[in-house]
Parts: C-alpha cells; sequence; structure tokens
C-alpha cells in the first residue's frame, strides 16, 4: 500500500510557500492607507467566503446569511473589546462559538426543509440579525456602530499597526483555506460531496445526511465569525449596515465567481470582487455597469467558478494510481448456502394513498445464497427494496437483519449495519472521481477499514478492480457510459463489505453485451459466497444466478420458492412469463 496517495501535491511544501505568500503580502503593503484597506477587507472577507465553500461548494446548500455570522464575529470583538474589556482573542473565541452554535441551528433546519425553504431561513435569520444590530442600541451602539475597536498584542508581539495585523488576516486566511482544502479529501469532507450530489444514495452508503448537513452549516458560521473578528479588529469602527442581506449576497457573488467547490476559488474570486471595482473607477458613472457586466460574463462562460476552469485542466492530468493492493476480503470466502436467514421480511406493507403498492409480503434470504425477487413493471419490487433499504417508511409488517429488528431505523443505520444496495436509475455522486465514489462505499462506518484512509483507499481500488474498473479510477463519473456507471455503483457497495448487497434491476440500461458482462460478474459475486438480493425482469439473468425466487404481482407475493418450483407455477406463468420474455429491452 505504500505509495498509494490520491493527492498529486504530496511532498509539496505547502506551509512553506504560504509563509513566503503571507510575509511578502504583508511586508510590501504600505502602512496605511487605501491598498492596506483593500487587502485587510480582501482576506477577511475571503475567510468567510471559504466558509461558503464548504456549506454550498462541498455540501451543497444555500446559505444565504453569511454576512451575518461575519458580523456576528466583528459585533463580538467590537462589543467585547470596547464594552467589556476583555482581550481580543477572548472577545472573538466567544463570537465563534456563538456563531457557530447559532449555525448548527440553522442546519437544524435541514431536517424538515430543503432548497429554496432552507434559503429562506437564512435570509430570515440574516434579517433578524440586522434588526438586532440597528435597534437593541444600549447593547449594540444602534446604527451608530462601535468605534475606537483595538488591535491586539499576542505572546508580546504587537499586531496594533497595520501591516502586522495585515499579517494576522494572511495567516488566518491561508490556514483556513489549508483546512478547507484538506477536508475536502477526508470522509467528511466526500460525505458532504455525497449529499451535495445524491442525498439517498449518501442515506444508503451509511452516510448520515442530516448530521453532515448540520455540520456544514456549522463550520461555514465558525468561518464565517473568524473572518468578521479580524475585520472588525482590521478597521476599527463597525456598523450595521456592512453586514446585511446585500452584503450575504455579495460574499455568496465572491464564492460562485471564483470557484465554489475550492477554497482557491474563494480567494480569487474574493481578491476580484475586493479589486475589481477599486480598479475600474476610472470608468467614473459607467463603473459599476461595467463591474456587473464582468461579472455576469464570468459566471456565464465559466460555470465553475475561475478556479473550477482550471481544476478541471490540472485533473485531466492525474495518473491512475499504481500499485498492489489487497484483494476484496469477499474473494477469501467460498460460496455457502446455508439455512442461516440473514434478512427476513415479514407481512411487509407499504401503500400510497389507496395503493398498495407492497401487500404484506413476506420473505427470507438465506445467508450465502442468491435470492431473486421478480415481477412484471409496477408489481412492488422497487418499493420493497426502497423500504428494506429505509428509504421508505412501512406502512406494516417488520425486517430483521442479522437477527435485528430494523424495521425503524434510518437508511443510513441500515446500512452501517451491513446491508447495501444499488439503484434501477443509477445513482452516483458525479461531482466526484470513479474512485471517491467508491471510497464513500469503503468508509462505511463498520467496515473493517473505515478509520485508515490508506485502507479506505486501497479497499477502494480492489472493488475497482474486481470490477474491472481500476484503470478509470481518476476519471470522472459522469465520463463513463452507462454500463460502467453501473459497476461504479456496484464496486461502491463492495467496498463496504456488506452482508447482504441489494440489486435493483442492475441490467437495466444495459445493451446485450453489457448485460452479458454483468452476468459474469454476479456469477462470480455468487462463486465468492456474497448474500445478493437481486431484483429484475430479465428472466435469463435471474434463471443463471438465483437460488431462489420470490414473485411479486400487484404488489401481492403470489409464488416463492426454488427457480424450478416458481418458473413452472401456474400463476406465475399468467402473470409474468406470458409476458414477451425481452420486455427489459
Ligand atoms: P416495480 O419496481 O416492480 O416496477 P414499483 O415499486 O416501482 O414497481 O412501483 C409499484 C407501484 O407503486 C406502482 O404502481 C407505482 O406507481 C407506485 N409507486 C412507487 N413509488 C411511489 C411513490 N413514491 N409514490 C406513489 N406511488 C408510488
Ligand atoms: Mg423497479
Amino acid at each position: 500500500m505504500q505509495g498509494l496517495s490520491i493527492n498529486p501535491w504530496r511532498g509539496v511544501p505547502q506551509t512553506a510557500i504560504a509563509a513566503i505568500i503571507v510575509v511578502g503580502v504583508a511586508m510590501l503593503a504600505p502602512a496605511q492607507g487605501y491598498y492596506l484597506n483593500i487587502l485587510m477587507q480582501a482576506s477577511t472577507y475571503a475567510i468567510a467566503v471559504v466558509g461558503l465553500v464548504v456549506v454550498l461548494g462541498y455540501c451543497g446548500q444555500i446559505s444565504i446569511a453569511q454576512a451575518a455570522f461575519f458580523g456576528i464575529g466583528a459585533y463580538g470583538v467590537a462589543l467585547g473589546t470596547v464594552d467589556y474589556g476583555m482581550n481580543f482573542f477572548v472577545a472573538m473565541l466567544i463570537a465563534v462559538v456563538f456563531a457557530g452554535v447559532c449555525g448548527l441551528i440553522l442546519g437544524l433546519g435541514s431536517l424538515r426543509l430543503g432548497g429554496h425553504y432552507l434559503a429562506m431561513i437564512s435570509i430570515s435569520f440574516q434579517q433578524i440579525l440586522t434588526l438586532v444590530l440597528t435597534n437593541w442600541i444600549p447593547f449594540t451602539h444602534g446604527p451608530d456602530g462601535v468605534r475606537n475597536i483595538p488591535r491586539p498584542r499576542f505572546f508580546g508581539i504587537s499586531l496594533e499597526g497595520g501591516n502586522a495585523f495585515l499579517a494576522l488576516c494572511l495567516v488566518v486566511m491561508v490556514l483556513v483555506a489549508l483546512f478547507a482544502w484538506r477536508l475536502k479529501a477526508t470522509k467528511l469532507g466526500r460525505a458532504m460531496q455525497a449529499v451535495r450530489d445524491n442525498d439517498l444514495a449518501a442515506a444508503t452508503s451509511g452516510i448520515d445526511v442530516f448530521g453532515t448537513k448540520v455540520i456544514a452549516f456549522g463550520i461555514s458560521a465558525v468561518l464565517g465569525a473568524i473572518g468578521g473578528g479580524l475585520f472588525a479588529g482590521g478597521f476599527g469602527y463597525i456598523s450595521p449596515d456592512q453586514f446585511s442581506f446585500a452584503e450575504s449576497i455579495v460574499l455568496l457573488t465572491m464564492a460562485l465567481l471564483g470557484g465554489v467547490q475550492s477554497p482557491f476559488g474563494a480567494l480569487i474570486g474574493t481578491m476580484l470582487l475586493v479589486i475589481l471595482p477599486e480598479t475600474l473607477r476610472f470608468l467614473k458613472q459607467v463603473y459599476l455597469a461595467v463591474y456587473g457586466a464582468a461579472v455576469i460574463l464570468i459566471m456565464v462562460f465559466l460555470a465553475d467558478g475561475l478556479w473550477g476552469f482550471v481544476d478541471e485542466r490540472l485533473r485531466k492530468r492525474a495518473r491512475p494510481i499504481a500499485g498492489a493492493v489487497p484483494r476484496l476480503p469477499l474473494l477469501d470466502q467460498t460460496g455457502t448456502d446455508s439455512d442461516d436467514k440473514i434478512l427476513v421480511v415479514d407481512k411487509l406493507a407499504k401503500h400510497f394513498g389507496g395503493l398498495k403498492a407492497v401487500d404484506e409480503v413476506s420473505l427470507a434470504v438465506r445467508r450465502g445464497s442468491v435470492h431473486a425477487l421478480i415481477g412484471p413493471n409496477g408489481s412492488g419490487k422497487t418499493t420493497f427494496i426502497n423500504v428494506v433499504t429505509g428509504l421508505y417508511v412501512a406502512t406494516g409488517g417488520t425486517i430483521s437483519f442479522a437477527g435485528r429488528d430494523i424495521t425503524k431505523l434510518s437508511p443510513h443505520e441500515r446500512n452501517r449495519g451491513g446491508l447495501a444496495r444499488t439503484f434501477q436509475n443509477i445513482r452516483v455522486f458525479r461531482g466526484l472521481t470513479v474512485l471517491e465514489n467508491v471510497m464513500i462505499g469503503a468508509e462505511r462506518q463498520g467496515n473493517d477499514v473505515a478509520d485508515s484512509p490508506d485502507r479506505v483507499l486501497a479497499r477502494a481500488l480492489a472493488a475497482l478492480e474486481f470490477v474491472d474498473m481500476r484503470g478509470d479510477a481518476h476519471r470522472m463519473i459522469g465520463e463513463l457510459s452507462y454500463g460502467h456507471q453501473r459497476y461504479v455503483e456496484i464496486a461502491r457497495a463492495l467496498a463496504g463489505s456488506p452482508d447482504v448487497l441489494l440489486l435493483d434491476e442492475p441490467a437495466a440500461g444495459l445493451n446485450m453485451t453489457e448485460k452479458v458482462a454483468l452476468g459474469e460478474l454476479l456469477k462470480r459475486l455468487k462463486g465468492h459466497g456474497l448474500t445478493i438480493l437481486i431484483v429484475d425482469h430479465d428472466m435469463k439473468l435471474v434463471e443463471q444466478v438465483a437460488d431462489h425466487i420470490t414473485v411479486l404481482n400487484f404488489g401481492k407475493r403470489i409464488a416463492d420458492g426454488t427457480p424450478g418450483m416458481v418458473l413452472s407455477h401456474p400463476d406465475v406463468i399468467a402473470a409474468y412469463l406470458g409476458e414477451p420474455r425481452n420486455e427489459a429491452a
């Protein structure tokens, strides 16, 4: 496993480079006045914009309240130092913790609300803060704002001078950017991106979708407040209008302009939006119009922002990872069909209004067997799988898995227990590479490798090797054919070493050659003793691999038994085999 790395930057002395840039910029900046202010503004804003990269870029949650968190940080420092005589950093810490808690609370809203509604809540939060800052005059000084905010000393070093304080802002900015950049390649960062790209697939891959969103909101709020606290120290004067709704939009624009998927994008976007208007001032009256047009043009032609454009080119140069990896653990097992019933479903029901999509269906999957669930289109197969994996709440009945009642568990808890699935309509994480998609599977809490990043990587490569896709590890998943995306989805499930694998119509959408290859893959999995519940209406595929077949029609179980028994059952022939056998095509 030595030498496996997905970080193309490994070995580059990032910290040293960053330090040189920081010190250089701070020393070259004039000690007073205009340019110092611009740099101070850009660096403190950039910290808040990196927060948006985390919540919006990574996790896909729109927050239009970043200026509010920025304001909490700024007012915390201002009121703490001026009115209460606190140390600068103590005041900042209090503000940052308070903002973090507010961020978590805002994130809690994502439990019941998504998308636009969540954005509305963040706008309301933003407006409430503006009202409080403006009207609670005894505490906040009201519209007049707070003056004479002091700059701190740090272990005897004075940060009171302009250049010294700018250096502090730049150092924090660089640290925050590095943090966010590293975060992206961690388990948590990948979980955020999975939630952004496909929350159902994330949940059934063991990710706590809600918890992940809440954490993203919390981190974003903390970064917003850190930026705001430094802003207050940098300018020495703040007032409520600096933290208004309009400023939240400015911060959002900076993130989108530079590239919301990357902290580098955030830095570029922020610098550009702070400096661009200043450089255009010579245009006098029309400068705002030119500025607006420039922003619109960049966004129209570079949808992923400026850094997104660069990033895509860098990624195309990435090389597949060489080196041998330990094989999937399932390769060490032998096929053993036993009497041990690992998944027992009893009288399961799911009703949609008056429609009984699943009507008191019972079945038992034996460990080591391939169990097929077949039935005509609309007979309730996908609904059954969705209830078993927790995406739908059962109307009635129970599901027991490895001796435990899982009927009430959430999808990620069921996956963590060892239940993995694929989807009839492929669900992959489109913003991630093939390898990252599969790593998310390997990171399933409870998997043997989950706690070691190196072993997660090796396991993901092994899973890709198993489905013969290792050569595509570094490609974006959207570049692959439908058939290959299906393999990646199966590899993602396999990487989590599931006890039972549920496959919902794995042959759907594949051409004949791909179907044959899929059949071979299923036979190999069966040969290794993996327990599989496969849903399909391609009879050829099912006949080849199934040890046991359950047949559904109109949500009801009409037959259950060995393939020989079931396929000659008169009801089955009438309901199902009477139809053309190639209907899947
Ligand atoms: P299959 O996978 O066997 O083709 P499905 O489970 O997708 O069948 O659908 C079974 C029935 O349940 C169909 O009549 C379908 O219209 C209905 N159904 C499935 N999902 C939903 C849903 N989310 N809301 C309402 N009806 C649904
Ligand atoms: Mg279906």
